[in-house]
């Protein structure tokens, strides 16, 4: 199937792989929920003890808060997948196939890249290999000198169009940072579909024969885990330990490191929080164990993300309820108006989806923050 509305991206879905059960976008369903104002509602309107985010900041001490100077450039180019994860914080599909961003816009964002000292360039989606111009921004920003993360849902790397990838990534240095909620074959395929767990350790298989995930800081393959549940992870130190020893023992797969990320209740998880009951609870779980300690790491402190049309967000959750950056009087909030002076004196918007970074050990792109 060729996608019509975005030349150069041939997804087969026939070997794609299909989502849990029953599980299409939220856009595709034409699920309330779809409108990421009705969200918000949704969480704003929750009885909840402690449910303000910016008090509970207050309450530690942080009167607001500020940003750092941007060391992780971010850019979601577009929220086109070949999977329908049932926890998607994005919302993203097959059948997203609008919203990808244009050549212009990555443009705009290499422009943008230039006039700051970030270190990081972190491509994600959707699938970010979907968007054609995947490839060029990933060379662009190398030859700016940038360490480059592909977030890379593994069973991409099946389909043939991108059969390649593995050694290309390889031959330029490129960090992959994968999904893969759980190591063994029940759980993820609960969250990402029937046949998924086979396929993530056939791609795991084919990045290690290109020298990814044996300890070379070159090849470094990440990977990164979400509760297949309503419960936050565990210690991302002993879980990476188990994850290490299962993939090895079972599969015979190897990794560098394992993020564990909180499920945030935005998107297809709201969704699912909703329909099996479990929001109320949820809530209350990430506020109950709001830990001060993750406030001065969370990553929309160093962190700017750029959205498939170019507008501006603290952080990719935001960026999925359709909260821009705070911008002057007179300013957008999108990348053509980029400038470091601005974006670094703004205050970060916060909202009730924010305690699910917070909580426990803290979560973020980067995994626990404490
Ligand atoms: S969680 Fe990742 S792989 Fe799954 S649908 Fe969302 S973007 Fe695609
Ligand atoms: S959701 Fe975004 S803005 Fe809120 S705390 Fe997390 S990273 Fe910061």
């Amino acid at each position: 199937m060729t996608l019509p509305d975005t030349p150069g991206v041939d997804l087969d879905l026939a070997t794609a792989a299909a989502g849990p059960k029953g599980t299409r976008s939220l856009r595709a369903r034409g699920s309330p929920l779809a409108v990421p104002a009705a969200q918000r509602r949704l969480l704003e309107t929750l009885p909840l003890p402690v449910g303000d985010f910016g008090a509970a900041l207050g309450q530690c001490g942080w009167s607001e808060l500020k940003p750092v100077p941007v060391e992780i450039f971010q850019i979601n180019v577009g929220r086109l997948c070949n999977m329908t994860c049932r926890h998607c914080h994005v919302d993203a599909g097959p059948d997203r196939v609008v919203e990808n961003m244009d050549r212009e816009t990555v443009d705009l964002c290499l422009a943008a890249l230039d006039r700051t000292a970030a270190h990081t360039v972190d491509i994600t989606g959707g699938a970010p290999e979907l968007n054609p111009h995947f490839r060029y921004l990933v060379d662009e920003s190398l030859a700016r000198g940038k360490h480059v993360l592909d977030r890379c849902n593994l069973t991409i790397l099946l389909l043939p169009r991108y059969a390649d990838l593995p050694e290309w990534l390889d031959e330029r240095g490129v960090e992959v940072v994968c999904s893969l909620p759980h190591y063994r074959r029940l759980n993820t395929d609960a969250q990402r579909g029937d046949g998924t767990f086979e396929r993530s350790i056939e791609a795991l298989r084919r990045l290690n024969a290109a020298g990814y995930g044996r300890g070379d800081p070159r090849r470094r393959l990440t990977l990164v885990s979400n509760p297949a549940g309503a419960f936050l992870p565990g210690s991302q130190a002993s879980l990476e330990r188990d994850w290490k020893a299962g993939l090895a023992r079972h599969h015979g797969v190897t990794f560098d490191r394992l993020f564990t990320l909180a499920n945030m209740p935005i998107n297809r998880f709201l969704d699912w929080l909703v329909e099996s009951g479990n929001l109320q609870e949820y809530m209350e779980r990430l506020v109950g164990t709001f830990n001060p300690s993750a406030v001065p790491g969370l990553m929309c402190r160093n962190t700017i993300s750029v959205g498939w049309d170019g507008t501006l967000h603290d952080c990719d959750f935001n960026q999925m309820l359709e909260l821009p950056v705070e911008a002057p009087r007179g300013r957008r909030p999108h990348v053509r108006e980029f400038d470091p002076v601005w974006l670094e004196a703004r205050r970060i918007r916060t909202a009730r989806h924010c305690f699910g970074c917070t909580a426990g050990a803290g979560s973020s792109c980067g995994g626990a923050t404490t």
